[in-house]
């Protein structure tokens, strides 16, 4: 019985030694005044990796995504955006309940979308309906399987939205991700969308936080609603330190987390129990779902826990298996046995 292989999320990385050193030591000020010289070096990276004027230092990813939305709609407006995504599927409703905005959520296999589903989205402007706003889209697409989006693809929707005068936002979550498995820039990816962010808290192994980047003007309008919601910060050069040492020496990591989940895909996408959608990982994210009727995928997820590999049920029957920064290919291989000696199991238990 080996330890507990935690495949939950690719938040359940633990902050290495490296990581913890350059933290300790790291030059700090009052970050709310604009003095912690590390925290502004961090933005002023992560702005020029993704080619844009300024960047803002956050607690999360949910913050990056609600104040991306504060700042540019009103309430009552509408935004479009995949039903899977983590703005309209998780982050406790925060677009309606604080920013007073609903959501048109489209429907679509890995969670991308095409220009003609924004197209009908977008509401012709009436006394009667709300006023469509902005556009968000996720790279990768997290619910829906790690899917990335093409440069056509983006190109495409960005296009129709622009055409409205739509704000165009990305959540780049995972956009780095996106970066390892296609050799695209980052900067190319964000080209054209007025706020992207990107967390350090997934695939680059940072205890917390999140750079979101947009003009200088955004930046500042961004800036009030980190400090009325509470997210402006002291010496947080404590935690930028662990972004900017995550850029050094995590980015280069992420490939090996895609060649991990690419072998445990290998190791179960044989055998017809498993239906993988993606049908082939294209990051560090599989989904799947049990074709036939003998395995539920809460009780396989459940058995897979008690056999020491953690793992995520989703909605309709699906299973998200994330790998990251502390799954080596040997935990990789070991949590793929698991997995499938656990539904050959359930499928005997039935039989
Ligand atoms: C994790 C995640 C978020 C939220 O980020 P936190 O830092 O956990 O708040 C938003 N969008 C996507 C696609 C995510 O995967």
């Amino acid at each position: 019985m080996h330890a507990l292989i935690d495949l939950y999320s690719d938040t359940k990385t633990r902050p290495s030694n490296g990581m913890r050193t350059a933290m300790a030591n790291a030059t700090v000020g009052d970050e709310q005044a604009g003095e912690d010289e590390t925290t502004l070096k961090l933005c002023a990276r992560i702005a020029s990796l993704l080619g844009k004027e300024a960047g803002l230092f956050l607690p999360s990813g949910t913050m990056a995504n609600l104040i991306s939305i504060l700042v540019q709609t009103r309430p009552g407006d509408e935004l479009i955006a995949d039903a899977q995504s983590h703005i309209v599927s998780t982050e406790a409703g925060g677009a309606a309940a604080i920013a007073g905005v609903s959501a048109y959520a489209l429907a679509s296999p890995h969670g991308i979308f095409d220009a003609a589903q924004v197209a009908r989205a977008i509401r012709p402007a009436s006394r009667t309906s709300p006023r469509t706003a902005m556009l968000c889209v996720e790279q990768t697409t997290n619910f829906s399987g790690g899917a990335v989006w093409s440069m056509e693809q983006l190109r495409s929707v960005l296009d129709v939205a622009r055409g409205a005068g739509l704000a165009c936002h990305m959540d780049g979550a995972r956009l780095l991700n996106a970066c390892a498995s296609t050799g695209v820039a980052a900067s190319d990816y964000a080209l054209g969308w007025d706020s992207v962010w990107i967390d350090l808290s997934k695939g680059l192994g940072c205890p917390v936080g999140a750079v979101l980047c947009g003009t200088e003007r955004f930046v500042g309008d961004a800036w009030g609603w980190k400090y009325r919601l509470g997210g402006a910060m002291r010496q947080s050069g404590v935690l930028a330190a662990a972004g900017l040492y995550a850029l050094d020496n995590n980015v280069a990591q992420l490939a090996r987390d895609h060649e991990n989940a690419a072998r445990i895909w290998r190791a179960l996408s044989a055998h017809t129990l498993f239906r993988f959608d993606p049908p082939a990982p294209q990051t560090n994210i599989l989904r799947f779902a049990f074709p036939g009727a003998e395995i539920d995928n809460v009780e396989f997820v459940d058995l897979c826990a008690r056999r020491g590999v953690r793992i995520r049920a989703l909605e309709r029957g699906f299973v998200r298996v994330t790998t990251h920064l502390d799954i080596s290919p040997d935990m990789a291989d070991a949590a793929a046995a698991t997995m499938l000696s656990a539904a050959c199991e359930l499928v005997r238990r039935k039989a």
